[in-house]
């Protein structure tokens, strides 16, 4: 199994020190690849990242709910390709300022499945830019 990192992102930053195998990477190009991504093939299970997250963007993959009910509030950012256009600005786990050009607020109560997520964790190693995002930095 693997965690997965959903759409529930909004890159704090603050998983990526704990993680004991250094397997979560920051996605690049951002219209593209919004969020932190976990590598699949090297994660190890031990949940150590969940706890760091302020929006409890993390899950199990087996637990990743179908479901989601907001709390309303918080943010979804998808892909440029969503079409979402809703501006987020905040600040990540290091005092920087994220920016971030297509979320979307959810309302309380609203149900959102966030299965679809799962899927870019893994395309974001096998198709995108994956360990050499680090490169590119975690803004
Ligand atoms: S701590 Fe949460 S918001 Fe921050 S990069 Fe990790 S998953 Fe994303
Ligand atoms: S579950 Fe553990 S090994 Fe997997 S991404 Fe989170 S901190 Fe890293």
């Amino acid at each position: 199994m693997t965690y997965i990192i959903t759409s529930l992102c909004l890159r704090d930053s603050g998983c990526v020190e704990v993680c004991p195998v250094e397997c979560i990477v920051p996605g690049h190009p951002r219209e593209e690849y919004p969020w932190f991504y976990i590598d699949p093939d090297t994660c190890i299970d031990c949940g150590a990242c969940v706890p760091e997250c302020p929006y409890e963007a993390i899950f199990p993959e087996d637990e990743v709910p179908d479901a989601y009910e907001a709390k309303g509030g918080e943010y979804v950012s998808l892909p440029a390709s969503s079409g979402l256009s809703g501006a987020y600005t905040g600040t990540n786990h290091h005092g920087e300022t994220v920016k971030l050009a297509h979320t979307r607020q959810l309302d309380a109560g609203e149900v959102v499945d966030l299965t679809a997520d799962i899927q870019a964790n893994t395309d974001y190693f096998s198709k995108g830019m994956g360990y050499s995002g680090n490169d590119k930095g975690r803004e």
